[in-house]
């Protein structure tokens, strides 16, 4: 009955979004001199913009250790836990709401299920990764795609002429290189393309930020001061607020977002 209700509920939103919305607003465009703006996938009301931080892996699912046993669960529940608290005197007029807030282990179906839930317009779940190789390191962004099952596979990252329409690759394009601006990082965040299964099904912009290697051991040990984490979160919550800003001008939109975050 969850699923069947999950499916509804997704297929209620879809139909109005981008079936029954866009005709409204057509009519309106007609019937009108003045049509009203695009609202594009955020709800209309602008003040009140929903964002589901995913906090990957907790309880028995350690996710990725770090040689001197830092657990991937513990660093992506810290820095989600930052933005949510951060986030409200950054930008007001979004909410945050987190997957989780303890230390238990999740489904995929439990997690995106807080989309529906809470009627999110963006969903982001934070990971961090783990190599064989000691050496590898680097924050990266991941969007959903069913064409690279072998792999992760590099998405071009800097302008080019076939840019995907689609939401999540602006909101991962947008989100690097906000993070690679405000943590003054020399090399681009790579954006990558990959058969995510708890990204598969979520219709709103959706992506994984891997906050960095835990393997690596300069980064574990980076990963694992709360400096490092506020830092984090900071250039999380400066991305967000980019990718809206960029998405509001894209449709024509003023939109004042009461931003009072100082650096
Ligand atoms: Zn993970």
């Amino acid at each position: 009955m969850v699923i069947v209700g999950k499916i509804f509920a997704y297929w209620d939103r879809f139909m109005f979004r981008k079936i029954i919305l866009p005709y409204m607003l057509c009519f309106v465009g007609i019937v009108s001199v003045a049509a009203e703006p695009f609202q594009g996938p955020f709800r209309s009301d602008k003040n009140n913009i929903i964002v589901v931080i995913d906090p990957a892996h907790g309880g028995s699912d350690l996710g990725v250790i770090g040689h001197s046993g830092t657990t991937e669960k513990d660093i992506t529940l810290a820095i989600a836990k930052n933005i949510e608290v951060m986030i409200k005197d950054a930008l007001p007029n979004i909410q945050v709401h987190l997957t989780r807030v303890g230390d238990v282990s999740l489904t995929n179906y439990i997690r995106t299920d807080m989309i529906v839930e809470k009627d999110a317009d963006i969903f982001i779940s934070l990971h961090s990764d783990g190599s064989m190789n000691d050496h590898t390191s680097g924050m990266f962004v991941v969007y959903y795609s069913d064409i690279e099952p072998a792999g992760y596979s590099t998405e071009a990252h800097s302008t080019d002429n076939t840019i995907d329409p689609s939401e999540s690759i602006l909101l991962g394009r947008t989100i690097a290189d906000s993070i690679q601006r405000d943590l003054l990082l020399s090399e681009p965040i790579r954006i990558m393309k990959y058969p995510s299964s708890l990204l598969k099904n979520v219709i709103v912009p959706a992506i994984i930020i891997n906050l960095g290697f835990l393997t690596n051991p300069l980064e574990e040990s980076q990963l694992k001061l709360e400096a490092t984490q506020k830092k984090i979160s900071h250039a999380i919550i400066v991305a967000l607020d980019a990718y809206y800003n960029i998405w509001a001008l894209k449709h024509n939109q003023q939109y004042d977002n009461g931003t009072n975050w100082t650096k």
